[in-house]
C-alpha cells in the first residue's frame, strides 16, 4: 500500500493507473476508521482495480472548534486496517496541501443543503462539498463510495458530481450497525458508559416511525411521539427528527400523498452531551 501526502505525488500514481486503462474507486474518511468506512472499501475494492482511500480531517465542515479539537485521530491503526482491507493507495494531506495560501473557492449546491444538517451546522455542507470536490477531481476515479449513514451528504455529492460533470459514479453504501443497531460513527468513542446505552434509542425510534407509517398513522403524530421518546431515553437535545423524500429531501407530511410517503425515509439528529449523533431509516423497508 502507497501512502502519499502530496497532489503531485498522487496524480503521478493515478495517471500511471490511468494510462494502464485500470478502473479507479476512491473512499473518502476523516480517519478513526470502523467497519462503516471498511464497508465502503469492500464495494470499491469488489468494483474497481485500484483503490484510493483518503484519510483528511476537514477544519471547514467543523462548524464547532471543540467537534474538531477533540475529533478522534488514530492514524497508525487507520493506516493498518486499510492496509488489510487491500487499498492500494492511501492519500493523507495535510490542511495546507488541501487549502494552500489564498484559497477561496466554495462549492455550494443549491436548496438541497439547506434542511437537515445543513440547517443546524452552519458552513458544514459546504465545507464537506467543496473538499469532497477537490478529492474527486485529485483522485479522478471512475467510482465513489458514500455511506448512507450521511444520506444529505451522498445526495448533496451526487449532484455536485452531475452539475459539475465530474464524470463518476456516486455510490452509497448501506449504513453498517453495532448488534444493538446503533449506527458506527467515529464519535460514539466519545459517548460514555451511560450514553453508550442510550445511543441505539435513534434506531428504536426511527424504525418504529416507518412500521407507524406503513401501518397508515399520522406523520405528525408519530413524529411528536418519537420525540418524546428520544428525550425521556436521556437525550439532551434533538436537532431535527423529520421524514423527507430520498430523492430530493422535499419534507413529507400528511399533506402529501401516500406514495410520495412510502418513498421518504427518517432522519434524525440529537445530542448526548457534547456527542451530536445523526441517523436514518428508509420508510418502505
Ligand atoms: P467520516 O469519516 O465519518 O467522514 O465518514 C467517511 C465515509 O464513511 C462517509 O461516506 C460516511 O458516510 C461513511 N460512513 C460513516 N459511518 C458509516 C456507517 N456506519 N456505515 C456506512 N458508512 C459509514
Amino acid at each position: 500500500m502507497r501512502i502519499v501526502k502530496s497532489k503531485r505525488d498522487l496524480r503521478a500514481l493515478v495517471s500511471g493507473w490511468k494510462t494502464d486503462k485500470q478502473e479507479i474507486g476512491v473512499v473518502m474518511t476523516m480517519g478513526a476508521l470502523h467497519e462503516g468506512h471498511l464497508s465502503l472499501v469492500d464495494a470499491a475494492k469488489t468494483d474497481n482495480d485500484r483503490v484510493i482511500a483518503t484519510i483528511f480531517v476537514n477544519p471547514r465542515q467543523f462548524d464547532n472548534k471543540a467537534d474538531l479539537d477533540t475529533y478522534p485521530v488514530d492514524t497508525d491503526a487507520d493506516l493498518k486496517k486499510l492496509e488489510d482491507a487491500g487499498v492500494d493507495l492511501v492519500y493523507l494531506p495535510q490542511a495546507d496541501e488541501v487549502y494552500p495560501k489564498g484559497y477561496s473557492t466554495t462549492v455550494a449546491v443549491g436548496s438541497m443543503q439547506d434542511c437537515l444538517c445543513g440547517a443546524t451546522r452552519p458552513g458544514h455542507m459546504d465545507g464537506v462539498t467543496t473538499v469532497v470536490s477537490k478529492l474527486l477531481i485529485q483522485t479522478s476515479p471512475d467510482r465513489a463510495y458514500f455511506g448512507q449513514k450521511d444520506f444529505q451528504q451522498y445526495l448533496l455529492i451526487q449532484r455536485v458530481a452531475s452539475d459539475l460533470d465530474l464524470n463518476v459514479d456516486v455510490i452509497g453504501v448501506p449504513t453498517v450497525r453495532e448488534d444493538d443497531n446503533l449506527a458506527l460513527s467515529s464519535r460514539n468513542r466519545r459517548l460514555s458508559e451511560e450514553q453508550r446505552a442510550i445511543a441505539p434509542t435513534l434506531y428504536k425510534v426511527e424504525s418504529t416511525i416507518a412500521d407507524l407509517i406503513r401501518q397508515g398513522e399520522a406523520v405528525d403524530h408519530v413524529l411528536e411521539w418519537g420525540r418524546k421518546v428520544i428525550l425521556d431515553s436521556g437525550f439532551d437535545r434533538i436537532d431535527y427528527l423529520e421524514i423527507r423524500s430520498e430523492e430530493d429531501l422535499e419534507l413529507l407530511g400528511d399533506v402529501t400523498d401516500r406514495d410520495n410517503l412510502l418513498g421518504g425515509r427518517v432522519f434524525v439528529a440529537a445530542w448526548l452531551g457534547n456527542t451530536r449523533l445523526i441517523d436514518n431509516y428508509p420508510i418502505s423497508r
